[in-house]
């Protein structure tokens, strides 16, 4: 028999970057919350995504800079530098941990109640945990997230996912990566920085096909200038182990890759939605198994709200936080916050060398806008890598709308393209005009001034 607790005002199914967002801002608003999550609080972000990723990128960057050390005048003895992946793991696990305390120290300062264990929606207003105790509530958050998609064909679990990933206890010699998107895009990248022999089977496909053509193929000459293969348009119908050979991809014409020590899946994610009575409780799922909200982020079933991932829109930690914050403003202090414009939305991939945008791609601004949209571009080598051995393009686009030329998109692949797209990201939500760049000052020599003078 259930037993019954007191009523919360808030309680959220998933303890990610949207769970923790919605109650923290809640409690702050002053309403009584709670966070039921079995795993380390942060979610993927922060214990198989972005933390533990950045770390690594940081780890390739550090690898790229002594490996062009020579070029600058700075000499290793040869053969004095080896990966030591134990120690880049601990370290790395290490800085997870503190996150995962520091969110659990900052919800008990708010007051906020964390459940660890896994949880399903029991009907309106009820959240029942594994152990049977039901939390009464009056408004439920689904913010269960996503995770990433395992094909269903013969030998899939043979390779691992992201997830898997980050708890390689040693990294093999020989991977390849399935995958044209993101996850594909920055795991290949930063394996080949390791020094790894990296294929990227993209199955027939362009790289990065969410992003405006020049970055991916901006991005696909530089990680074949560097010794990737992705040469093969094999789209994968089954895995094979050969003894002692390692694994191969087979393709439905027949054709077959080459022997990889290590497959790793990037084909996507899928949120999180099974398993949690949403569909006996009345709410509405789509075709992918999002769950379906309105504008106010309100499913179908009163008080039943979904924020994040488990939503289908774009997987991306800022935009879990700012519907979190958004929807606990509304319930508690009666506010409309506006959520992120889905055109102006910034974001990055963290490859060597990163890249970015924000705004429309040129294809998506033809689309809406036709002959009113006018396009500015540079390619060019950038003199971070003038005295490099690695004299890979960058490359810049604006995207512009008649008459005033008001920038709908700005797209950059290059040296510190991560960073200094958020300054981008604020002039395009102000509404910049490409007279508005040209009036700005440049900061010389940097790649960003490029994007001031293009013509
Ligand atoms: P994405 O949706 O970005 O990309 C998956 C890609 O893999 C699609 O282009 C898909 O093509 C392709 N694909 C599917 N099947 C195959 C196949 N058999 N062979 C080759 N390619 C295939 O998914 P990810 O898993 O990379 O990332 C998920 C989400 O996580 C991202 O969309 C992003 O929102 C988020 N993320 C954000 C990061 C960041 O902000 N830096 C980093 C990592 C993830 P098709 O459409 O044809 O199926």
């Amino acid at each position: 028999m259930a037993r019954s607790r007191p009523s919360w005002d808030l309680v959220a199914l998933g303890g990610g970057s949207g769970g923790l967002a919605v109650t923290r801002r809640a409690a702050a608003l002053g309403a009584r919350c709670a966070v039921v999550d079995p795993r380390p609080l942060g979610g993927t972000c922060v214990n198989a995504g972005c933390i533990p990723k950045k770390l690594l990128w940081v780890a390739a960057q550090v690898a790229r800079a002594v490996a062009e050390a020579a070029d600058y005048g700075l000499e290793l003895p040869p053969g004095s530098v080896r990966l030591d992946w134990t120690r880049l793991k601990t370290g790395r696990e290490a800085c997870v941990a503190r996150l995962n305390a520091l969110y659990a120290r900052h919800l008990e300062a708010a007051g906020i109640r964390h459940f660890p264990l896994r949880g399903r929606l029991a009907g309106p207003g009820a959240v029942e945990l594994e152990d049977g105790t039901v939390l009464q509530a009056r408004h439920v958050v689904l913010a269960t997230g996503s995770r990433p998609v395992v094909p269903a064909l013969p030998g899939a679990e043979l390779g691992l996912t992201s997830d898997g990933f980050f708890d390689l206890e040693v990294l093999p010699e020989r991977v390849v990566v399935v995958g044209a998107g993101y996850i594909a895009a920055e795991l290949a990248s930063i394996l080949l920085s390791l020094g790894r022999q990296v294929t990227l089977a993209l199955g027939g496909r362009r790289l990065l096909p969410a992003f405006d053509p020049m970055l991916g193929e901006t991005l696909a000459e530089i990680l074949a200038e560097e010794g990737a293969d992705l040469s093969g348009d094999l789209e994968v119908v089954r895995v094979e182990r050969r003894e002692p050979g390692g694994l191969a991809l087979l393709g439905a014409d027949g054709g077959r890759s080459g022997e990889h020590d290590l497959l790793l899946w990037a084909v996507g994610r899928r949120p999180n939605s099974d398993g949690l009575g949403l569909e006996e409780a009345g709410v509405r799922l789509d075709g992918r198994g999002a769950v379906v909200t309105d504008g106010h982020l309100e499913t179908d079933v009163p008080g039943v709200y979904a924020v994040g991932d488990v939503t289908g829109g774009p997987a991306l930690t800022p935009v879990a936080v700012a519907q979190g914050r958004a929807l606990a403003e509304r319930l508690f202090a009666g506010r409309d916050k506006p959520l992120p414009p889905p055109d102006q939305i910034p974001t990055v991939v963290f490859t060597h060398p990163p890249l970015g945008a924000v705004g429309l791609t040129e294809g998506q601004a033809r689309q809406r806008y036709g002959d009113r949209v006018r396009t500015f571009q540079a390619r060019f080598v950038p003199l971070a890598q003038a005295l490099s051995r690695r004299r890979h393009p960058a490359a810049v686009k604006l995207v512009c709308l008649e008459p005033d030329l008001r920038v709908l998109g700005c797209h950059v692949i290059g040296p510190g393209a991560d960073e200094l797209l958020q300054g981008f990201a604020v002039a395009l939500r102000m509404g910049a005009t490409k007279a508005d760049l040209e009036r700005t000052l440049p900061i010389h020599p940097t790649l960003a001034e490029e994007l001031l003078t293009l013509r």
